[in-house]
């Protein structure tokens, strides 16, 4: 991998996603294949509705008997069987006859419709709906009214889901109406995280004189599980290469799949992650042409796919968005790896030293529809309440230092809050 590279954010994106591969497969219980992605397509082994049943509260009848009913005429018709949902009734029905019938129950055989309960005779009766010996009904209906058959969403042999498809609630509930209690995803990728630094202290841990809390580890955690996959914490490494070693070998011995560390891989002094992968691994130390940002490196140690990102909070927190996001959804088997992208309407003036800048802005939708953006004040790649307010990243492309009031950039959504949408 060549070194010292100066990439755009594309080109090294590119690179970067070349590294990964869709993880293997696993079967987990019903639950826990929310929000992953299917490994196989399933096969209905039933039919969806499995059984012909009605759709209303009603009875049961020949819709010829009832042809000609309506409330100035109605039709008669004898009860002979009440069929509860869950229960199924042996009763035929013949002219003249009718069951009455509850939502989700097995039509009887004989029964061509069903009519529902508004519109026959039947009332509460203190509190409780006693079987009638025989109904008026008052409307006619048609053969086929309110029955629901087997198969109308889902024929049995036929695919459900592809391989492939994330699984929300709607298809988690599919998948249990089909009787799929095991269900066979891609695995989750397990994420090493590693801040190096000697300045770094714990979060519970209190500030002594040059030190700061390690937070880049937090953040990169939680990142790691809002995108659902496994964090695996190798704590704090010291600006020694011996203790990063150690850390990164308790990652392998975790079995993680890739290597998120921060700091240490600009060109200071101390800069040891650099040196434990160049003995140890395959390493581009690159400086990618964007703000904020630049030094990212990208290799792998003993095999394992290693991201170096920047130290600074704010930096490591856009590298991260930037590369390691879609690195772990390609390993999670998902296929649209980026963010939803709108063009925004700047409300004020903004700036960049020519490298792609990724404003931390607040986009809002004005209300004839079009999106406006707005920058969340300082922009230091330190100042991490800069993200706080923020819940886009506008993009100033490469080459654009000023940007006037008015003009139009591509907003990467990072949040999409019901209340601004
Ligand atoms: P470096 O890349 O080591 O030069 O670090 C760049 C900046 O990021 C320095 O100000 C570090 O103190 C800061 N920094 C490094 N690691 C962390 C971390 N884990 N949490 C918060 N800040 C950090
Ligand atoms: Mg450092």
């Amino acid at each position: 991998m060549a070194r010292q590279e100066d990439l755009t954010v594309e080109e090294a994106l590119k690179l970067v996603l070349e590294g990964f591969a869709v993880l293997d497969a696993e079967r987990v219980p019903i639950l826990q294949a929310l929000n992953r992605v299917l490994s196989e397509a399933v096969t209905a082994l039933n039919s969806l509705p499995p059984f012909a049943n009605s759709s209303m509260d009603g009875y049961a009848l020949r819709a010829e008997d009832v042809a000609s009913a309506s409330r100035q005429q109605s039709v008669a018709l004898r009860v002979v069987a009440d069929i509860a949902a869950g229960s199924v009734s042996e009763v035929e029905i013949r002219r003249g006859t009718a069951a009455r019938i509850m939502t989700g129950a097995p039509m009887p055989s004989g029964a061509d419709a069903v009519v529902p309960v508004e519109a026959t005779s039947e009332r509460w009766r203190d509190a409780v709906r006693v079987l009638p010996e025989e109904i008026l009904v008052y409307e006619a209906v048609r053969p086929g009214d309110y029955i629901r058959f087997p198969g109308e969403d889902v024929r049995a042999g036929s695919e459900v889901l592809p391989a492939g498809h994330v699984l929300r609630p709607q298809e988690i509930g599919v998948l249990a109406s089909l009787g799929v209690a095991e269900i066979p995803v891609v695995r989750k990728p397990r994420v090493g995280v590693l801040a190096t630094g000697d300045e770094l202290v714990a979060v519970e841990e209190e500030l002594r004189p040059g030190t700061i809390r390690n937070s880049n580890s937090y953040a990169q955690t939680a990142q790691i599980i809002s995108l659902g996959a496994e964090p695996v914490s190798l704590g704090i490494a010291r600006d020694d290469e011996s203790d990063v070693r150690a850390r990164l070998s308790a990652g392998l011995d975790a079995g993680v799949d890739l290597f998120i560390s921060s700091a240490g891989v600009s060109v200071g002094a101390y800069d040891v992650v650099k040196a434990v992968l160049e003995a140890e691994g395959n390493v581009g130390f690159w400086r990618v042409r964007m703000r904020p940002g630049k030094p990212l490196a990208y290799g792998s140690y003993h095999g394992v796919p290693y991201l170096g990102l920047p130290g600074n909070p704010v930096s490591a927190m856009v590298s991260f968005e930037r590369f390691a996001r879609p690195a772990i959804l390609k390993m999670a088997g998902r296929r649209n790896l980026a963010r939803p992208c709108v063009e925004v309407e700047m409300q004020e003036e903004v700036h960049s030293d020519g490298r792609e800048t990724y404003l931390r802005a607040i986009v809002t939708r004005a209300p004839e529809g079009r999106y406006t953006a707005s920058s969340t004040g300082s922009q230091g790649s330190h100042i991490m309440t800069s993200l706080i307010q923020a819940n886009a990243l506008v993009i100033i492309p490469e080459g654009v230092k000023n940007v006037k009031v008015g003009e139009k950039l591509d907003a990467l959504m990072i949040d999409w809050p019901g209340n601004v949408f």
